[in-house]
């Protein structure tokens, strides 16, 4: 259905929602590398990572061959309460900038946890109701993860604990009572409930944590409690398969129209927005169908696929997690201050890694207050107020379109719009006030972490 006029909002259908994930993985010549176990950097096998996850999400973190895997009608039903998610024509954001590009983005955010996150929240929480477990333990850093996780297993009925890194529990209390809202249990990390809280409370006295020791204690907590399993928000196979609902509805939605991208832009934390909106496209470059180019966005200031190396990495700061091969700026990293805590993870997808190793995506970083003018100018024209996180993929959608008004070229840009940004205002107040700063680390701090990082052979 070619040159069918455009609507500024294309709604699929209830009935067009993807039945089925898809998974990137049947396609890739070069598998990506298998988890290690930690201490005999033997690979993990489904026995031991289901001590950690449960038994069928364990299966699918393992499996690299099976291309469609069946959604249970259950999680379609939840789906249904937030989607099919619209496919926007920025149509204002085209005007305002004078481009011939044609934008287009998938817009995340129209839920109450305000991110892409509830799509793999569901169904990780599916499966441990399935397997008859009590709860699930998790951490979170900024809050998107912990307020998705806890909107599902309030719908399961399933206990939630989170583990919420400290300075985000005393500087993001709103989050903080959303979670408590939907009912989950919400701890500020590094806590004295776990071993491995108390040994880097000690070690660190007054530290405010990290994602790296909430994720230690997390999983600390659910192996030593009966009936709980851990779930993580982003970065494993798993959750990059359920984001694959976000890049199938894309697919759909283009081809109803006779749309077809030039370019696929995504902000890159952990890498599964990415991941779930690129892989249905990928797959087609992978089985050499079409061709697309992929541009993950990361911040200059924790910038795993540009500056970091390609090697198995701790997961976590406690080293309870296996190891992954993922590019990666060592897992003792700490980014500076930047406001978009969805990206600051130390390392990458080892699908997207591999991806990215063997040349199928490509990777710019960018700063911060160059982000924030990005999302201003976004919000002004579009009317959406987008996350931090997301404005890293605006920043360089704006870019292209911005090179595109230069050579002329009518190149149809597509980029994920991840979540929106009400959480985040007192990064926007900085921006506002012209406070916000830039700070990119120097290859001495970066190879101090980088030091640190297991050496596997
Ligand atoms: C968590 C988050 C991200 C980054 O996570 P990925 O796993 O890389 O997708 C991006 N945007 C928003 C709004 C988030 O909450």
């Amino acid at each position: 259905m070619a040159n069918r006029e455009i609507p500024y909002k294309i709604y699929l259908e209830e009935n067009e929602l993807p039945r089925q994930w898809y998974n990137v993985r049947a396609d890739m010549k070069n598998k990506p590398a298998p988890l290690l176990n930690p201490a005999t950097h033997q690979p993990c096998t489904l026995e031991e990572l289901s001590h950690v996850f449960c038994t069928e999400l364990a299966k699918q973190e393992l499996d690299d061959t099976t291309p469609y895997i069946d959604i249970p009608q259950e999680i379609i039903d939840f789906y249904k309460m937030y989607r099919p998610a619209p496919l926007v024509r920025a149509y204002c954001l085209e005007k305002a900038l004078g481009t011939p590009a044609k934008i287009y983005y998938k817009f995340e955010g129209n839920n109450t946890s305000g991110s892409h996150k509830l799509n793999s929240a569901i169904a990780q929480a599916y499966y441990a109701k399935k397997q008859g477990l009590k709860g699930v333990t998790t951490e979170t850093g900024a809050g998107q993860w912990g307020t998705a996780l806890s909107m599902a297993c309030a719908y399961l009925g399933l206990d939630c604990k989170v583990f919420m890194v400290k300075c985000s529990y005393e500087q993001k209390p709103f989050r903080r009572e959303v979670m408590r809202t939907y009912g989950a249990n919400v701890t500020p990390s590094p806590s004295m409930e776990t071993e491995v809280g108390k040994k880097i409370n000690a070690e660190f006295p007054g530290t405010t944590g990290s994602l790296g020791c909430a994720i230690s204690e997390a999983v600390e907590c659910a192996t030593t409690h009966e009936g709980y399993r851990y779930v993580l928000g982003s970065v494993l196979s798993q959750v990059l398969l359920h984001q694959t609902i976000i890049g199938l509805e894309t697919k759909t939605a283009c081809e109803k129209y006779g749309i077809k991208p030039d370019m696929i832009i995504g902000c890159a934390g952990g890498g599964s927005n990415l991941g779930g909106l690129i892989s249905p496209f990928m797959g087609e470059k992978l089985r050499g169908e079409a061709d697309y180019e992929f541009i993950a966005v990361e911040p200059a200031s924790c910038p795993s696929l540009t500056r970091g190396v390609y090697a198995y990495d701790f997961c976590d700061t406690g080293a309870v997690c296996p190891l992954a091969k993922m590019y990666t700026l060592g897992s003792t990293f700490i980014p500076s201050a930047n406001h978009a805590g969805g990206l600051r993870y130390h390392g990458m997808s080892s699908v997207l890694s591999q991806l990215y190793h063997d040349g199928y995506i490509t990777a710019r970083s960018v700063e911060q207050t160059s982000v924030f003018a990005a999302a201003e100018q976004f919000a002004r024209t579009e009317g959406i107020l987008p996350a931090p996180e997301s404005s890293h993929a605006i920043r360089v959608a704006i870019d292209e379109a911005m090179k595109c008004k230069e050579t002329g070229e009518e190149k149809t840009i597509l980029f994920g719009l991840t979540g929106t940004g009400y959480f985040d205002m007192v990064a926007y107040q900085k921006f506002n006030d012209h406070e916000m700063s830039d700070y990119i680390p120097t290859d001495e701090e970066l190879k101090v972490s980088m030091d640190r990082m297991p050496k596997v052979d």
